[in-house]
């Protein structure tokens, strides 16, 4: 098939000749001959890179009139970078008609120049939505006459929470009679618009067409809502290379967590309502040039923001509403990148994820929560692949080397190795060094319905006692240990084992009863393994205070008080 055989007018094609076009695209092929037949509505279903810019400009540039210089066609997209895109293609296809004029109007630039590009009579508009409406309502643009409508990566427009702009729009071009849609994907969101402002559409796919965004992995991380924010510092830190969005859904978490992670070292800004365009535009800045890693932000004031290559989207607290959640996700994983969607749960709102699932058709993959020494290790391993892939091409090394030589003639390899490590690790070993889980599992759960911990008086079981786990083993091998780490420490029973495991290097399987009490506990533990626990304790620090641990009946541990046991 040959451009001529679609019916193109000879001055579109002398331009296509001249760009380098050969045949048509598979897009083109469908979708000109229909277009340019007068067919009202039209649907697209095609991804980036198919030629879907000439396959709706070029009809474009043919129907419109272009001696009339007031607006007729209106092409919708997601960016501002796809709208200078499609506007450099349309202007090379009407190389050879002078006459018709297209301009780029969309948010980021001035909008006193682009209201003067409009003033000169236009017969095509590329926008974006929110610039374009931010027109409408200034009076600055006239959509009375607008004939055509091109809605261009319609799903990633609605993925952005453009979808109420989006039906504003349509509902503001009174004149409109033909409404043209591209989209990757085909989502129930987008069936509805369809449905609803379109008139028995030609639909046309080319290529595979995914229902949902399968580029984004759906994560989960269960924790109590009095962990969330560790839980939120923990993800970012075992993700040294993340270039994320945070997602609160008040105001005030926004700016309360922004505050407390920009003192703790992070880079970070918030993004809500109470900022000035000016202030706004700075911290969009600085996110864009990566300058800033993570931007914390309500949904209302990260409406419309577009930024390329974000790794992680996280929910800081799920949305009520499934759509929100779905455009908070969206602002990963596009562009054929692969992006992560996190959500932090309590156990209660399990019923949210459910609902995401069935709606959105797609699956949450349940993460524990990464340990301390988790943490650590991944921090570790980024840093040596930093170390090993540093760019040493351009300083003036050589000069230095024989100096450096000397000064580290009697250093080790090896020990030069851990002094980086060290200065590189302080921070992270110093504050995951005695660092809790902060998973809520099954057993915890089912633990505090029986027992509340927290509640004075309460009556404390041994661990998982009554399920046959961890159950007195009457003595036998073992030994008895005090610790002065109790549940005003924060710890769970589960929290608590976890801990004396991690820091031991010791199995369960040595654990026998344990009796937590407020400020002490006492650990049964086989004779073999108790030298090795009270070793890895006793002496180091857990939230600043020095912990004790020894053996109970001989070393002068506090014993319980009749009544504690
Ligand atoms: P698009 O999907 O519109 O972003 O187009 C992707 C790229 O393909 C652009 O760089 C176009 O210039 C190019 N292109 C579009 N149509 C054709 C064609 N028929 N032959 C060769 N290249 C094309």
């Amino acid at each position: 098939m040959t451009f001529e055989g679609l019916g193109i007018d000879a001055r579109l094609i002398q331009a296509t000749d001249e760009l380098g076009y050969v045949n048509p695209t598979a897009i083109q092929e469908q979708a000109i001959p229909v277009l340019l037949s007068g067919t009202k509505d039209f649907i697209g279903l095609a991804q980036t890179g198919t030629g879907k810019t000439a396959a709706f400009g070029i009809p474009l540039l043919q129907l419109i009139d272009a001696a009339a210089k007031y607006p007729q066609a209106l092409v919708v997209c997601p960016t501002r970078e796809l709208c200078l895109q499609i506007v450099k293609e349309i202007e090379l296809f009407k190389k050879y008609l002078p006459s018709i004029s297209v301009v780029a109007v969309y948010g980021g630039a001035s909008i006193g120049l682009q209201i003067r590009d409009l003033k000169r009579g236009t017969q095509i508009v590329v926008a974006t939505p929110g610039r374009l409406i931010d027109l409408i309502e200034r009076k600055a643009i006239n959509l009375e006459q607008i004939s055509y409508v091109v809605l261009d990566e319609a799903d990633e427009m609605l993925n952005m929470g453009f979808k109420e702009d989006i039906e504003f729009i349509l509902q503001n071009t009174p004149k409109r009679e033909s409404t043209w849609l591209f989209s990757a994907t085909m989502p129930p969101e987008i069936r509805k618009v369809s449905k609803r402002y379109m008139k028995d559409p030609v639909e046309v796919t080319v290529g595979k067409v995914n229902m949902a965004n399968k580029s984004i992995d759906h994560q989960y991380y269960v924790t109590t809502a009095h962990h969330r924010y560790e839980t939120l510092k923990r993800i970012i830190d075992f993700n040294p290379g993340i270039y994320g969005i945070i997602f609160t859904r008040t105001k005030l978490d926004a700016q309360e967590i922004s505050e407390r992670l920009t003192r703790e070292g992070y880079d970070i800004d918030a993004l809500h309502g109470d900022l000035t365009q000016a202030q706004r535009d700075k911290v969009m800045g600085q996110f864009r040039d990566k300058s800033l890693q993570l931007l914390i932000a309500t949904d209302v004031a990260a409406r419309g923001i577009d930024v390329q290559g974000i790794t992680h989207v996280i929910n800081y607290e799920l949305p009520d509403d499934v759509e929100v959640y779905t455009h908070r996700s969206g602002r990963t994983g596009r562009a054929g990148n692969q992006g992560i969607s996190i959500a932090i749960v309590h156990s209660k709102e399990m019923f949210k994820l459910k609902q995401i699932e069935r709606i959105n058709n797609s699956k949450f993959n349940k993460l524990d929560i990464p340990s301390g020494k988790d943490v650590c290790r991944k921090q570790f391993f980024h840093f040596m692949d930093k170390l090993l892939s540093a760019d040493i091409s351009h300083g003036d090394y050589e000069t230095y080397v024989p100096m450096l030589a000397e000064k580290f003639a009697d250093v080790s390899k090896e020990e030069v190795l851990k002094r980086v490590a060290a200065m590189e690790f302080d921070r992270f070993l110093k504050y995951y060094e005695n660092s809790e889980d902060l998973n809520v599992r099954e057993r915890d759960r089912s633990d505090r319905g029986k027992n509340d911990f927290n509640k004075k008086g309460s009556r404390n079981d041994a661990y998982g006692a009554g399920k046959n786990e961890f159950r007195s083993k009457g003595g036998g091998g073992y030994s008895r240990l005090f610790v002065n780490l109790g549940t005003k420490d924060g710890f769970y029973k589960s929290s608590f084992l976890q801990f004396i495991l991690d820091m031991s290097d010791l199995k369960k399987e040595v654990l026998g009863r344990i009796d937590m009490k407020d400020m002490n506990s006492w650990i049964e533990i086989d004779k073999g393994a108790a030298k090795q626990m009270i070793r890895s304790l006793d002496g180091k620090n857990y939230k600043g205070r020095r912990i004790r641990m020894n053996d109970a009946e001989t070393g002068g541990g506090r014993k319980p008080r009749r009544g504690e046991e």
